[in-house]
């Protein structure tokens, strides 16, 4: 069973996805719920807004020991959520992927927008949808990139863990859910 973090933003989109491809899925809104799962999602949102729901509902502590062990998949705010490093401004988080991130870094004008990347998933790029995207500013030893935009790693895995800075639940494409299901499968990395 796989759990999608259903505080705030397109948890239904993640859902949606996963059900499409065989998998499972509960949405998940109490940390009791995580004792029931067996891996994680946590969707694109305002990164804040979760910390703060997180801690009022004594739920952060119970979610970083889940994402300490099993495997997680962070779009966007959750990719900003598992960073070690946090920037502009610095933010709590739940420090497991050796990650620089920095919020919102594409300014104003770029808000949103619709990019292409290399990708170790496959010949054909992926799509990236870009909403207010962080960026990831450098990558830890054990960090494995898995797609880059202009040199900038936009999808990157450390073992059971996996975060993009997009949001692949808004495109056709099915390749990164995929990746995460071939991931929880296996307990931890595929090559
Ligand atoms: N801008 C948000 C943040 O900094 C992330 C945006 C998103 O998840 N689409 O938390």
């Amino acid at each position: 069973m796989i759990g999608v973090l259903a505080i705030q933003g397109d948890y239904e989109a993640h859902k949606s996805r996963l059900e499409q491809l065989g998998a499972e899925v509960t949405l998940v809104r109490k940390p009791e719920q995580l004792d029931a799962i067996d891996a994680i999602v946590i969707p694109g949102g305002e990164s804040s807004t979760f910390l703060n729901f997180l801690e009022e509902h004594g739920f952060l502590e119970k979610l970083k020991t889940f994402v300490s062990t099993k495997p997680v998949f962070g779009t966007c705010a959750g990719a900003i959520l598992l960073a070690k490093n946090v920037e502009n401004p610095p933010q709590r988080s739940l420090g497991v992927l050796d990650i620089r991130i920095r919020r919102n870094a594409y300014g104003r004008q770029l808000d949103s927008s619709i990019r292409e990347a290399k990708t170790k998933l496959g010949e054909m790029p992926l799509e990236l949808v870009f909403i207010r995207a962080p960026k990831i500013v450098s990558t830890g030893k054990g960090v494995e990139v898995l797609a880059t935009e202009s040199g900038d790693p936009v999808l990157v895995r450390q073992g059971r863990i996996m975060a993009a800075t997009f949001h692949p639940e808004l495109s056709h494409d099915t390749r990164v859910h995929q990746e995460f299901l071939k991931m929880v499968k296996n307990g931890h990395q595929t090559r």
